[in-house]
């Protein structure tokens, strides 16, 4: 058997569409243009890669888009200066910093100091506690990201046996508070779990979010099973800089019913969701109906 691939790319290009015509909704019929400002502090090349890309599909759906580059030197009372200034602007609805943060800088102090209702990122405690009670957030990215890949593909996840590898804050623990919220009965494995691949073989739904190229081969995967890769390896193969996820894809699409691809597959999803993110904002602050849709 042979995995059916979903494709990422096209599902977050449909997305930004459907966020396109939010957007231009927003325009007509209320003068709304929702805003999303990006805070990078350093030089980081990865985040500065991240930050343009954003930038450019902010702009490409039509919405407001504000850089704020700051020096790697910084002080964490002008950073709090900043935030609170953006805190303030109305013409703003999502505020993004950009991590990691210069060691110097306190992260979780900047996160929260984000007003929660434009934390588009999701990480403010405030949204972790509304996502782990059930209640309205503003829900982390790309384990959003993956929530509406999963349901696009199975339709409801309900009873369904999930294992989420990894349990870190930005994609493991919300991701499977998520999947709880679609009644997946879920199974967190972190570095210490005892017989990862009988775990593993349980699941009905993968979703590999652990930073190690290819760690998760096909003998682990349940026939039929639906797998997530979160991973973003970098690796060198016959002399050659590869991107790689978590799974071992050759073995891992033999086995799988369906598997997202790196890259090509969570990746995109993830600016994507930001975007759908910031159009949610806009909507909670103006009163509005949310979108369909691009929610949890
Ligand atoms: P973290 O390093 O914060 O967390 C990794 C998790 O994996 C930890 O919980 C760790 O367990 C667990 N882990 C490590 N080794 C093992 C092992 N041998 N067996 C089982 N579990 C293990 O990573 P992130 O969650 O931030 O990111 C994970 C991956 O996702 C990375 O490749 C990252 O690049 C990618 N990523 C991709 C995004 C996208 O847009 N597609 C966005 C964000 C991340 P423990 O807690 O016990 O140490």
């Amino acid at each position: 058997m042979s995995a059916q691939i979903i494709d990422g790319k096209a599902f977050a290009a449909k997305v930004r569409g459907q966020v396109g015509e939010h957007v231009a909704a927003l325009k007509a019929d209320h003068g709304i243009t929702p805003g999303l400002a990006v805070v990078l502090v350093g030089e980081d090349p990865a985040s500065q890669v991240y930050v343009r890309s954003k930038g450019k599909m902010t702009n490409e759906v039509g919405m407001k888009s504000v850089e704020h580059k700051l020096d790697e030197a910084t002080s964490e009372a002008d950073l709090l200066a900043l935030i609170e200034q953006l805190n303030n602007d109305a013409t703003i609805h999502g505020i993004l910093v950009q991590l990691p943060l210069p060691k110097h800088l306190d992260e979780d102090l900047v996160i929260n100091s984000i007003n929660p209702a434009k934390d588009v990122d999701g990480f403010h405690i405030s949204n972790v506690g509304l996502l782990g009670t059930g209640q309205k957030s503003m829900v982390p990215c790309t384990p959003l990201g993956c929530l509406m890949m999963l349901r696009d593909h199975h339709g409801s996840l309900s009873g369904m046996d999930a294992v989420v590898i990894g349990r870190s804050n930005i994609v493991g623990k919300p991701m499977a508070q998520l999947l709880l919220g679609d009644s997946c009965t879920v199974t967190i494995a972190h570095s210490r779990t005892k017989d990862l691949p009988e775990v593993v073989g349980r699941a009905d739904i993968v979703v590999a979010a652990v930073g190690r190229p290819e760690m998760v081969p096909g003998e682990w995967i349940k026939k039929g099973a639906t797998v997530i890769d979160v991973g973003i390896n970098r690796i060198e193969r016959d002399g050659k800089i590869k991107l790689v996820g978590d799974v071992d894809f050759a073995s891992c699409s033999a086995v799988a019913g369906a598997i997202t691809p790196v890259p090509g597959g969570v990746g995109p999803m993830t600016i994507a969701c930001l975007l759908a993110n910031t159009v949610t904002a806009c909507c909670r602050a103006n009163g509005l109906a949310e979108p369909e849709g691009l929610t949890a």
